[in-house]
């Protein structure tokens, strides 16, 4: 399988731009931004944040702000903020080199087994196994393994069976490409829909091609209960700035900037009842939108609005911007939304339509 895997990966793999590198922190940083997002995504992301913080060194003395405002859109912020935690780590304690050995490179905050194989494997050529949401889809199909692939028992088989490849490329110091070439074979060609089989390098190989369980193989995993939410944001306007706020330490999206906003029931008609501090100066929303959080479905609805106490004597819900600042804070991804909603009602085009 590996002689016919790596020959196929050198014909067919995407010009992507951290495959032009061996840079540890390089390959690091994709491996983050990759989880949970996709590359077509990822690629602008990560030649920003390059060109922004170039190395260890750059991410660690960056500003958590600047941090944020580079990571902005790309969601599960926590990647971000392991990522600077765990750059401080390697100056403070590798000097400011990225670490070699994998349990150092495992210790790192954020870092998991999977990520910590990636870079061991790619930019050092260590034989160290990956598994991720691809590599399992084609182990499982090209092997037969049945049962739940986060299971504890598949799960195990199939990182011994990743193990067993990356082994043996090792013979012939291919162990990253090993590894990326199992990883472009579920992107591009052992897809989860439609698999294209007949131009699979290792097709003869195949358990469940052979034994016609394609469709079947990996296991699905049984969802999670998906929870329905709606959310009022209000949007106040004072002397040309907005009223915003940081989401507190702690909290999902820690650190970055949203517009005040409360939880309402489905079918509330005054979404300012259960937030004191707002008094609605439109009765519909200007801005709808949809967004999920783990197995939360979540509407947000955002308002023009006023402060319904005099401010800022007294506890004004967050501080005052204008929209150029707003530009240049870290939003949480729905947030932003409003904010393009906001530069969306001032443009000629709307103002003409409303003329
Ligand atoms: Fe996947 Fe089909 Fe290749 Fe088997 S033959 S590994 S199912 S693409």
């Amino acid at each position: 399988m590996v002689r016919r895997l790596l020959p196929w990966f050198g014909a067919n793999a995407r010009d992507l731009p951290w495959r032009r590198t061996r840079d540890p922190y390089a390959i690091w940083i994709s491996e983050i931004m990759l989880q949970q997002t996709q590359v077509k995504t990822v690629v602008a992301y990560w030649e920003r944040w390059m060109r922004a913080l170039p190395d260890v060194a750059a991410l660690a003395r960056a500003k958590p702000a600047r941090v944020h405002k580079l990571w902005e859109g790309l969601g599960y912020y926590a990647r971000a903020r392991n990522a600077q935690a765990a750059a401080k780590i390697i100056v403070d304690k590798h000097g400011g080199e990225f670490p070699k050995a994998f349990e150092e490179v495992l210790a790192l905050p954020g870092v998991g087994r999977y990520t910590a194989g990636a870079i061991c494997s790619i930019a050092y050529g260590q034989a160290k196994a990956i598994l991720d949401g691809n590599v399992i889809r084609v182990l499982s199909r090209l092997f037969g393994v049945a049962g739940d692939p986060r299971g504890k028992e598949a799960n195990a088989r199939l990182w011994g069976l990743a193990q067993e490849l990356v082994s043996t490329a090792a013979e012939t110091e291919e162990c990253g490409r090993l590894n990326e070439g199992l990883m472009e074979l579920g992107a591009l060609v052992c897809t989860p829909g439609e698999p294209r089989c007949p131009e699979c390098p290792v097709r003869t190989l195949c358990f469940a091609r052979k034994t016609k369980r394609v469709g079947e193989l990996p296991m699905a995993r049984v969802a999670g209960q998906v929870i329905q939410r709606r959310c009022a944001a209000f949007v106040v306007k004072k002397e040309g700035r907005f009223l915003v706020r940081q989401r507190p330490a702690g909290a999902v999206n820690a650190h970055l900037w949203e517009f005040p906003n409360v939880e309402i029931a489905a079918k509330e008609k005054n979404p300012a009842a259960g937030a004191g501090e707002f008094v609605l100066t439109e009765k519909e929303s200007f801005c709808r939108v949809r967004h999920s959080i783990t197995r939360y479905r979540i509407l947000l609805e955002a308002y023009h609005a006023k402060l319904s106490t005099e401010a800022p004597r007294g506890n004004v819900p967050g501080v005052w911007r204008t929209a150029g600042q707003l530009d240049r804070l870290a939003f949480a991804g729905a947030h932003r939304k409003i904010v393009a909603a906001l530069k969306a009602e001032k443009s000629p085009e709307k103002r003409s339509n409303a003329a």
